[in-house]
């Protein structure tokens, strides 16, 4: 019973419920631009273009550790009792958060922060690509904010510190790491989140954000569960990784057209009872052979729970990366995922790196056969005495 692979994991914490507070419908990144420049061209060449003119190579992230690392005090707990400012960051936040022991950024989870990040980047640039037309040596900084912070914490003076120390010419976005805890508390079980902080002329995230909640860091993991636990932090990495990268956003915002044009929202998915599907090109073709089903029209984005909107349906992706059934089995990137990319317009995507969704099964049969329900999980949450396990689901 492939369910109890989640029994067996009780540290697989699965929730990243703010992913949708900054991105999704609401993202205040798109009044956060820097423009980027090119010797040779002026205007959006479309990703096939560039390509077939040798234009484009893998993605460059760039890190940048200094908010984790404790840049800022009202950023990080370092001790008990320390009150940091948590609004603005997550749903949940309201004012100051009395930072517990376990909110405490060690130099040993810093560490595992660092391996995870290192990890997703490794396998992200192995992944994904860019049209490389674009020199980042050129950005300048657009009169934007009013002097207003901007999201996650990042002030102007930090973002240019970010702009002129880490954005080589080689670098397509720089993620910011942090790790503030989650105004929820250490027993919420959270994980993670990520936030797009800027984006350029194109409307592709140049600057982001990815928090890592110190207290779901594990580091001292059962024997056993050593290899799971680094596992876990790498995908918790990736998955925030590929919501920066846009992935699975149902607006149109999040796409650009061949011609550089924003398409409707309607251009990119449809909505039917409640339910939100993708109906971009490649994704609808990859479902359409993977589930054996010519007339799918879409493929859906969870409508319940947490992950609301930004996920592939559990039910239907069980433990793929960019959905929150990732804890019901191993967790992989599918090339739903990736045809997804694709379909932004702005990214390619290496099918070949990566695994199949449901290889050649009919959809019927996939549904039946899905151990994934949730009076399933209820119950078998319901049966753990696990505060990572306790909230939300
Ligand atoms: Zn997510």
């Amino acid at each position: 019973m492939l369910a109890l692979s989640a029994a067996a994991l009780p540290f697989v914490l699965g929730q990243d419920l703010v992913d949708d507070f900054f991105h999704g419908a609401h993202d205040d990144s798109f009044s956060n631009v820097f423009t980027e420049a090119s010797s040779t061209a002026t205007e959006w060449l479309a990703y096939a273009d560039a390509e077939a003119q040798g234009l484009t190579g893998p993605i460059a992230i760039a890190t940048n550790f200094e908010l984790a690392e404790g840049i800022d005090v009202n950023q990080t707990c370092s001790t008990v009792g320390q009150t940091i400012p948590l609004a603005g960051y997550d749903e949940d936040a309201a004012g100051l958060y009395v930072c517990q022991e376990e909110d405490i950024v060690t130099d040993e989870k810093l560490s595992l922060v660092r391996q995870y990040i290192a990890d997703m980047v490794d396998f992200t640039e192995g992944v994904v690509s860019v049209p490389k037309l674009w020199s980042s040596n050129d950005i300048t900084l657009q009169e934007d904010d009013q002097g207003n912070p901007y999201p996650a914490g990042m002030t102007r003076p930090m973002l240019e510190q970010v702009r002129t120390t880490t954005y080589s010419g080689a670098t397509d976005v720089v993620v910011v790491v942090s790790m503030r805890p989650h105004s929820a508390g250490p027993s919420s079980g959270i994980e993670s989140y990520s936030s797009c902080l800027v984006r350029n002329q194109f409307r592709r995230c140049v600057v982001a954000n990815i928090n890592f909640c110190p207290a779901a860091i594990i580091t001292e993991p059962a024997s056993h569960e050593t290899e799971a636990v680094a596992a876990r932090g790498f995908a918790v990495s990736l998955h925030e990784m590929l919501h920066i990268l846009n992935a699975v956003k149902p607006y149109g915002k999040f796409f650009i057209n061949d011609d550089g044009s924003q398409p409707l929202d309607s251009d990119v998915c449809s909505q039917v009872d409640g339910v939100r599907m993708i109906t971009t090109p490649s994704v609808l073709a990859i479902a359409q052979e993977q589930f054996s089903c010519a007339s799918l029209e879409g493929v859906a984005v969870e409508d319940s729970r947490h992950g609301l909107g930004i996920h592939w349906e559990a039910e239907l992706a069980g433990p793929e990366i960019m959905s929150v059934g990732d804890w019901t089995g191993e967790t992989y990137m599918s090339d739903l995922t990736c045809a997804f990319l694709q379909d932004t317009g702005y990214y390619g995507c290496d099918f070949d790196n990566i695994g199949s969704l449901v290889d050649g099964t009919a959809l019927e049969v996939a549904l039946t056969e899905n151990f994934f329900n949730y009076d399933h999980w209820n119950e078998l949450i319901e049966s753990f005495d696990d505060p990572f396990l306790s909230a939300e689901v």
